[in-house]
């Protein structure tokens, strides 16, 4: 045995040990570079040490519907320990590409990578220490935050869907904000979703009280709607339990998005006669 195989490999920098978020959306971006439907916007930017970082955006213009199109901001990643719903918004943006018809009538904005610095260094806060998701609308310093309250004000987005990793729960699950009909969408995605994971059941989650896996307070300074906004958008947060295989995970929460725009779609076309 010679000296060199005793000796350890130095330790790696941290840097080689992060996360790639370029080669994570490099197939998007090759996606959006041919595709008519999905845009790709690079310009929220923001500084974090010596480094720039991009928060990154990607349009999704589904084939036209009858009226307007409907606005709807999908977020995930604001923990940067939680890369299931990061994963999965990816699966879900290269499914609709494959099958834009599930998108009819809907302008579907997605954020897959909302706190950038946590989920290359797979913390749940920012690199600049910060839990993200209790800064919203309370004059957060963090560019992150501000970057997100500028596009949560400009798009007036009609429903606001959040992803998250809960490890302490064995069930999928999810909290209701805002318009009476986020009730009506969260049971039909909840039911989605348990084709691939249970739901969590328990009385109490997180703290909150919950029925049938669905909770109706929530922290504050999350992720949310302007607050002065109104008629008030559905918002929905959908929390993926830690353990179970990846790829159940991601087929939860795509399921659970591709119930709610086609459960949302049917509101919108029964509303008018309400
Ligand atoms: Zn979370």
């Amino acid at each position: 045995m010679s000296l060199a195989t005793l000796v350890k490999p130095a330790a790696q920098p941290a840097a080689a040990r992060r996360r790639n978020i370029a080669d994570l959306l490099a197939p998007l971006n090759r996606l959006a570079a041919t595709s008519p439907n999905l845009v790709v916007n690079h310009d929220a930017r923001f500084e974090q040490g010596e480094e720039s970082f991009e928060l990154p955006r990607y349009l999704f213009v589904g084939p036209r519907g009858g009226d307007t199109p409907i606005r709807i901001g999908i977020f995930a990643g604001i923990h940067g320990d939680e890369p299931e719903g990061v994963y999965a918004l990816i699966q879900f943006i290269q499914m609709l590409e494959a099958r834009p018809e599930l998108a009819t009538g809907y302008y579907l904005s997605f954020y897959p990578v909302c706190n950038p610095t946590g989920f290359e260094d797979n913390t749940r806060h920012s690199r600049r220490g910060r839990d993200l998701n209790r800064e919203f609308w309370r004059n957060s310093a963090e560019p992150e935050v501000r970057l997100l309250e500028a596009e949560l004000q400009s798009r007036s987005f009609q429903g606001i869907i959040s992803l998250h990793t809960d490890d302490t729960s064995d069930g999928f699950y999810g909290f209701v904000r805002g318009a009476t009909l986020t009730r009506h969408l969260i049971e039909p995605a909840l039911a989605a979703a348990e084709k691939f994971l249970p739901r969590n059941t328990l009385p109490v989650i997180d703290g909150f009280p919950a029925r049938r896996g669905v909770i109706s307070d929530c922290y504050e300074g999350v992720l949310s709607a302007p607050p002065k906004i109104r008629p008030r958008p559905f918002e929905l947060i959908l929390e993926t339990p830690a353990a179970p295989p990846e790829y159940l995970k991601q087929c939860a929460f795509v399921a659970a998005l591709q119930t709610i725009l086609v459960e949302y779609q049917k509101f919108i076309a029964y509303a008018p006669n309400l």
